[in-house]
């Protein structure tokens, strides 16, 4: 999504260890005219998967998952992050190791918000080692509803939650993908058009 691209280009910056910071238009100031594409990207990406239902993960899975869940005409549920429950009776809950916070953090969604059957897709801004993407698909299927796909607005290729997710049979979209974050600067993967 050149749009995207661009945007990481022009003003992401490198941390170290790897991580992205896109604070100015994805992480805290948020671009609403971009988030708008992202959704009607996503939307046109799995148009044909008859999805019911988006899920995110808080916070910066929502701004993307709204508009997404606003083009496919869906409601869009987000789970939460808490530190640990003692009521788990009407909550799905997983377990998910947060790579830039580096803690554990228990992730819940209502089980009122997925029926058995629902095809969910889930959005996430980042993907790194697959760990949110794991967890909210684990909470989908412990709903007895499937996973239609997962759509990520920015791939890290060089970690190996891609392999993973495709590994396990799940089908994958992401929006821009970066083959690495070397000695400050931001290379993408090459991709035939
Ligand atoms: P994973 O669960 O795939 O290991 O990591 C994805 C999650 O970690 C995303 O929900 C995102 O919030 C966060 N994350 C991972 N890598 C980055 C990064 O380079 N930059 C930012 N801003 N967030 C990241």
């Amino acid at each position: 999504m050149k749009l995207l691209k661009d945007k990481v280009k022009s003003e992401g910056l490198v941390l170290a260890k790897g991580v992205l910071k896109v604070d100015s238009f994805l992480n805290h100031q948020m671009d609403p005219f971009l988030m708008r594409e992202i959704g009607r990207e996503f939307k046109s990406r799995f148009a044909d998967e008859r999805i019911t239902k988006v899920l995110t993960i808080e916070s910066s899975g929502i701004a993307p998952g709204i508009m997404t869940a606003l083009e496919l005409e869906v409601p869009l549920i987000f789970a939460r992050k808490q530190k640990s429950l003692t009521l788990t009776e009407d909550i799905f809950v997983e377990k998910v190791y947060s790579f830039t916070k580096r803690e554990t953090n228990e992730i819940t969604v209502s089980k009122k918000f997925i029926a058995p059957g629902e095809r969910v897709l889930i959005i996430d801004d980042f993907l790194a080692n697959g760990e949110a993407a794991f967890g909210l698909a684990r909470i989908v299927e412990q709903a007895g509803a499937s996973v239609a796909g997962i759509g990520i607005v920015i791939e890290k290729s060089f970690q190996p939650g891609r392999g993973l997710l495709l590994e396990a049979g799940y089908r994958l979209e992401s929006l821009v993908r970066i083959a690495s974050l070397d000695d400050g600067q931001v290379a993408f993967v090459e991709e035939t058009p």
